[in-house]
């Protein structure tokens, strides 16, 4: 059992001052694989004022410096690549070739794009020609607190702490407690960066401690989260009081819009993006909105997808989906599925219970339901498993009405074959991401929602500029320059 019992301070491995213990326990075979502690007030308080001490020299720094300490850490994160996949794979059950595949691969690519994307930053600029000595200087916001979730550990790690490191902040990482181990070796990627004492800190901890402790902090200028929009608004209630800026990425309840035109892997790949991650992804495309006409052919392929869905332990390889990462997320989808069954929707694959064969390990059976209608529970809530609910429309209009009838704004996605209408379609969805015909967004596109979704942009320029303010200073010297 691994021993992750201390927090990374003011650039060394401290002992917690208030910790309590917890277990991590391995998904697949609901056994302690680790245990970390979770830290108190003490902890929170030395973390951040480790992070305030380094803020001037850190937020002054020469730009150039901070690119190369970021192209440090991508070098780091390449060494550790099997280390990072081995943690995250041991901690949230994603099964081998998906942790050294997605999971490994989003930190990679986030951190090519976010280098890319900082030649682009504009730290001094002025106005414009009218007003040449009118400068616009971007600045760090300041101590940041960077609270991730436990479904895309090293994508929601990179795309809060690069985007800071580059613009000159300092940070407290609080990584989730139930995948805390992939974010212990990125703390050891981060020792290793040789960035000054303090820039970066990790305390390990739960939402109602370090997480409360860091976002009601007076000494704490942003908190960027990633999680559940429950969680999301007690950060921004906790973080009012002392007026700190707020980045929220949070649920999702993707709409994937399938016309009778679509290309013939459509509904293949939407069961299967569906079920990516054991569906433990915020863009998700859990509802499938199929055109009435090809309503029926739509159900039977998506049953088929989901009955070839194999599930199998994290530790092998294969492109099978592992378990749930807990028995909160077991037992949450299993009543998600007992509600589906009780308020009429047909399922037409899985159902209740664990894959045959499989009696312990947080697995669920892939499942899909038809004939779900836009008011029932399972059409509204974030599932976050392998659940697809399908249901039939007739219009463009229709389609974008249940798309858009939603608290979320995440991830849409269309299929069709008619250009115009994608175009169309991809102007009326309400999200602040939409996929179509298989496509994916670009390097360095933005990442973010719209509602209660979230609010700011990750990934590339847009996620440096979430961590910079901006100053407009009148009566520049330009000749002292
Ligand atoms: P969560 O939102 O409770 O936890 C995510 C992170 O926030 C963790 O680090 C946690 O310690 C922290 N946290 C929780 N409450 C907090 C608070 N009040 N103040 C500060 N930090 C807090 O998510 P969960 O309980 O692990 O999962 C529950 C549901 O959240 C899932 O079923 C899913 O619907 C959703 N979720 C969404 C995402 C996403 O990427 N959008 C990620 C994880 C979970």
């Amino acid at each position: 059992m691994q021993d992750k019992r201390q927090f990374y301070i003011n650039g060394a491995w401290v002992a917690p001052k208030a910790g309590t213990d917890l277990d991590v326990i391995d998904p697949s075979t609901e056994e302690v694989c680790a245990v970390i502690s979770l830290g108190g007030q003490a902890d929170t308080d030395a973390a951040v004022a480790a992070a305030k001490a380094a803020l001037p020299g850190w937020m002054h720094s020469d730009p150039a410096l901070r690119l190369a300490a970021v192209e440090r850490i991508l070098a780091l994160y390449q060494d550790h690549a099997d280390a990072l996949a081995q943690a995250m794979s041991l901690e949230m059950g994603a099964p081998m070739d998906l942790a050294r595949g997605s999971q490994y691969g989003a930190g990679e690519f986030h951190i090519r794009n976010f280098i890319r994307a900082f030649e682009q930053v504009e730290f001094n600029a002025p106005l414009g020609d009218h007003a040449p000595d009118t400068r616009i200087i971007r600045e760090a916001v300041g101590v940041c607190a960077l609270i991730t979730p436990w479904n895309w550990p090293m994508n929601q790690i990179t795309l809060k702490v690069i985007p800071a490191l580059l613009a000159g902040c300092t940070m407290v990482l609080k990584p989730s407690e139930i995948a805390p181990l992939s974010a212990h070796v990125w703390a050891e990627i981060m020792d290793k960066a040789d960035l000054p004492p303090g820039v970066f800190n990790m305390v390990n901890g739960d939402g109602p401690g370090v997480g409360s402790q860091l976002s009601g902090h007076r000494d704490v200028d942003m908190v960027s989260f990633t999680g559940s929009t429950r969680a999301g608004i007690a950060i921004s209630k906790n973080a009012a009081d002392t007026l700190k800026r707020v980045h929220l990425e949070l649920g999702g309840k993707g709409a994937n819009i399938i016309f009778a035109d679509a290309d013939d892997k459509a509904v293949k790949r939407g069961v299967q993006h569906c079920f990516q991650n054991t569906g433990q992804s915020c863009n998700a495309p859990t509802r499938m909105l199929v055109e009435r006409s090809f309503y029926e052919q739509a159900v039977e392929q998506a049953a088929e997808v989901a009955q070839a869905t194999q599930v199998g332990p994290a530790s092998q390889s294969g492109r099978h989906i592992g378990p749930l990462v807990s028995a909160a997320q077991y037992d949450k989808v299993q009543a998600l599925i007992e509600t589906g069954i009780s308020e009429g929707a047909r399922l037409v694959a899985g159902g209740l219970g664990r894959p045959e064969g499989i009696n312990r390990g947080y697995f669920v059976r892939p499942t899909v339901f038809a004939d779900v209608t836009p008011d029932m529970t399972i059409a509204r809530e974030e599932i976050f498993g392998p659940v697809l609910s399908i249901m039939p429309f007739d219009t463009e209009d229709q389609a974008i009405a249940i798309a858009n009838d939603t608290p979320y704004g995440l991830t849409n996605y269309v299929q069709s074959q008619d250009g115009a209408r994608c175009n169309r379609m991809a102007r009326q969805l309400r999200a602040g991401m939409v996929e179509m015909n298989g496509k994916s967004r670009g390097a360095g596109a933005p990442f973010g929602g719209m509602k209660q979704s979230g609010n700011g942009r990750e990934g590339g320029i847009w996620g440096i500029e979430d961590f910079l303010e901006i100053k407009a200073v009148a009566g520049w010297d330009m000749s002292a320059e």
